[in-house]
Formats: structure tokens, sequence, C-alpha cells
């Protein structure tokens, strides 16, 4: 098939609602692509990596796929949301790790158009680690009808097989917690819970760059000093990224002090699964994921 730039113009199809969604998938039998912001998808035709594809369905003109709102304790964002209005938002802004990864993706241009969505079905997007962290939900349309699936289930989905490209992701959930019984500034003795989130991105330069590794943290200490909670994730270039769970029950319900910075370290080598290439070795991503990791432990701490 000619690739996007040899002249062969894909179909576009603008579905207004899911029924017609469904209907156009049933008819074009495979024969398409979806699309939201089309910022990833442009570089992958641009480059060659993914042949244009005969019939284009753009899921913009569905009804509430941008919208942001609170419902039964969590938060929704419609997948077709751009990265710049997540930015912005201020329900959003009870999740500042989601915001701090979307602030260091591409430049503020392509936020003005990649969404949400796009970012997280790409599977390799740098929202990933911070959305894994905050045990993110995806609600998705099969053609059993609409599920719900963790993040981390989907994303494991990628390597047994169980993931459905015909699937549409609608809207992405976060559960809310009860803000009043935390104190987020670390500086302060409180005598509340204290929550502590980090989020890094290191890439190959400063800004404008593709991830090498993303980490996550979202912690919560409790009044007796110990981790009462704790959530930690790492990814970064085209790795899955991944929470991991032998790390987080190090830490859990152990007291939270700078100590744990180097332990913490040398479990996320062991435990965190990436992969080597030309720009940076398997050992070099996974000490830089147990760096990163030690290091927002060390910050919260101090
Ligand atoms: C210059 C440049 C710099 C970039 N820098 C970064 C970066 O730093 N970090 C980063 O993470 N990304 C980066 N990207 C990649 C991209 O911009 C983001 O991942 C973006 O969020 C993708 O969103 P989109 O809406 O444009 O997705 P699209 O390109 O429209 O789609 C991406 C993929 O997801 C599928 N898809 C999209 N929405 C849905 C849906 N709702 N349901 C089912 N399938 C869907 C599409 O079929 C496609 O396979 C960059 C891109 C460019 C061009």
């Amino acid at each position: 098939m000619p690739a996007y730039g040899s002249g062969a113009m894909p179909t576009v199809w603008q579905p207004q609602d899911l029924h017609e969604l469904s209907e156009l998938r049933n008819r074009l039998q495979g024969r398409y692509c979806f699309t939201a912001g089309g910022t990833l998808l442009r570089t992958q035709w641009e480059g060659g990596l993914v042949a244009s594809p005969e019939h284009l369905i753009c899921l913009s003109e569905l009804p509430g796929v941008s919208d942001i709102y609170a419902e039964e304790q969590q938060l929704v964002i419609g997948a077709l949301t751009r990265l710049n209005s997540c930015e912005a938002d201020t329900l959003v802004a009870q999740f500042p790790l989601l915001q701090e990864a979307i602030r260091v993706i591409a430049a503020p241009s392509i936020r003005n158009v990649a969404t949400l969505g796009g970012n997280i079905v790409s599977g390799v997007g740098d929202t990933i680690t911070a959305l894994l962290v905050y045990d993110a939900q995806l609600c998705w349309m099969t053609d059993r009808g609409m599920e719900i699936r963790s993040l981390a289930s989907w994303l494991s989905g990628g390597q047994d097989g169980r993931r459905n490209p015909e699937d549409v992701l609608v809207s992405i959930h976060l559960p809310m917690q009860d803000k009043d019984s935390l104190e987020v500034d670390m500086g302060h003795h409180s005598p509340h819970m204290k929550e502590i989130s980090y989020y890094r991105k290191l890439g190959r330069r400063e800004t404008f760059s593709a991830s090498l590794v993303t980490v996550s943290i979202h912690g919560e200490i409790g009044v007796d000093g110990r981790w009462k909670r704790m959530a930690i994730a790492a990814g970064g270039g085209s790795g899955m990224a991944m929470r991991l769970p032998l790390c987080e029950q190090l830490l859990l319900d152990e007291v939270a002090s700078v100590g744990q910075a180097a332990v913490l370290a040398s479990m996320v080598m062991n435990e965190f699964v990436t992969y080597g290439d030309a720009f940076a070795s398997e050992r070099y991503r996974k000490q830089t994921a147990g760096n990163l990791l030690a290091a927002g432990l060390w910050e919260a701490m101090n």
C-alpha cells in the first residue's frame, strides 16, 4: 500500500455518534485507521513506519468525547481531550503528575492538537507512567459494547494479544481522593496524611525530545510517618510502561526516610523491564529509572 506523500488519499470519515462509528467499523472491515489529533500518525506516515490507510475514521466529532467532569468520585476525561486543555483544566489539577507529564510533551503547537487518548493508545506516550500511579481506568467501545479496563491490564494486553485495534478509547477515569485528609506540601509538619507526587522524563535533550525514561511516584505518608500508599511506575522510549509492585511493597508500611532511596534504586534495577537501542542500553535505562525514583523519594523527604 502506498505511503503518505505518495499521492494516495485516504477517505476521511467523521462519525457523529457511537452508533454511526460502530456501523462504519463493520462496513470498512479493518481497512481503516482511527485518528484523533493525527500528530503521531503523521510522523509515522512521513517516516514510512506505517502505511497510509485506505480509510481514516476521525473520532473528534463524537459527542462528549472532549469533556472533563467529575462523577461518582472519579474524574472523567474524554479521550479526545487535547493535551493543552488537560494541562489547563482545574479538575485535572488534582492530578499534578498528569499535568506535569503533559507539560513536557512536544511543543505547545503539538499539544494544541494532540489528544490524551492518542497519547495512551500509542502505547508509549509520556503520560502513561503518571496515569498508572493514579490507577487509571479506560472506557472502550468494543464490539461487545462498552468495557472498562485498567490501564495496566490494557498495556499488558498488547503483549499477550488481548488488545483489539478495533476498540475505541472513549474516556479515561481517575479515582478522586478526599483531599481534605491530605497535606500536599512536604515542608509542613501536619497532623494530616501527606501526599508525595513526583514525575520525571529524561530525554536525549532538555526539551522537545522523545523520552528515554519516564518515572512517576504517588504516595501517602500517614500521621505515624509510615507509607500508607505507594504507587511507582517506570517506562519511556518505545518500551512498555509498568507499575513496580516489588518496589512498592518494599516501602509500604515502613517508616518513610531518606535511607530508603538507595535501596529503592537497586530494587528498580531488578524489577524494571526495559530494552536497549542505539541511544541507550538496557542497563542505562534501568539505572536511570532507579536513580530518578530514588531522587524523587529523597526530594520528598527533604
Ligand atoms: C514533533 C512531535 C513531538 C512529539 N513529542 C512527544 C513527546 O514528547 N511525548 C509523547 O508522549 N508524544 C510525543 N509525540 C507524539 C504525539 O504527539 C502524542 O503521543 C499525542 O498525544 C498523540 O495524540 P494524537 O491525538 O495526535 O494521536 P493520533 O496521532 O491521532 O493517534 C495515535 C494512535 O492512537 C490511535 N488512536 C487515537 N485516538 C484513539 C482513540 N480514542 N481510540 C482508539 N485509537 C485511537 C490512532 O489510530 C493512532 O494509532 C510527538 C509528536 C510530534 C509530531
